[in-house]
């Protein structure tokens, strides 16, 4: 029988799982969403609101302590739009590659092609207790699409760290050492295991 603490993940999306449960693995056992809770309404108007929401539910409905993520994109010729719309900045329902399509769209011909990704991490337990982090990776949109791997925007963010790669550009250990929610996740074991004094 497993010692370490129960979470249960507030998130269902599968490319956001992996990343998560590699950065928890050995220290968090990780609980799959379950799939009868619906889907939350993200309706806030801050990341961790919108975290707040996506626990809460996940609490309420299993009894259980949950972890959520949520994560916006910020840049800087847009006055850090999309944001908390980072996932419908094309539109409800569209698709990743509607998102990144619109991005570059919106992005011909500016120069300053400076973003940031921000993740807010958050546990939230049963008697209503939580914390709460956040995790930045600061970068460019590139000017077209490139790399295979990833998920969302990554075919046309290139963190500072990345060496000009995209983060599709990059295994999810590369990825995960130098993303927003790698930093996070971090941030959060952190705070849950303080180092003695
Ligand atoms: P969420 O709040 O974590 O669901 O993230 C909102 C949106 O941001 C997602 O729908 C993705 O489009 C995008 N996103 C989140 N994390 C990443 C990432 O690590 N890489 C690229 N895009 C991401």
């Amino acid at each position: 029988m497993s010692e370490l603490p129960e979470l249960v993940c507030a998130s269902a999306n599968p490319d956001k799982v992996a990343e998560i449960a590699q950065l928890l693995d050995g220290v968090v056992e990780l609980l799959p969403r379950p799939g009868e809770v619906p889907d939350v309404v993200e309706d806030a108007d801050t990341l961790i609101g919108n975290a707040r929401l996506k626990a809460v539910a996940i609490v309420e409905a299993t009894g259980l302590p949950a972890v959520a993520d949520d994560t916006g994109l910020e840049v800087a010729a847009l006055n850090g739009a999309p944001g908390v719309y980072t996932a419908r900045y094309a539109g409800e329902d569209c698709s990743y590659a509607d998102n990144r399509r619109k991005m570059l769209t919106e992005l011909d011909g500016v120069d300053d092609r400076r973003a940031a990704f921000k993740t807010v991490a958050l546990v939230r337990w049963p008697d209503g207790r939580e914390v709460a982090v956040e995790g930045v990776c600061e970068g460019e949109i590139t000017r077209s699409e490139r790399g295979a791997g990833g998920f969302g925007y990554d075919a046309i963010f290139a963190p500072v760290e990345g060496r000009g790669a995209t983060f599709s550009e990059m295994d999810a250990a590369t990825k995960n050492a130098i993303s927003h929610r790698g930093r996070a996740f971090r941030a959060l074991l952190d705070a849950l295991n303080p180092p003695p004094a």
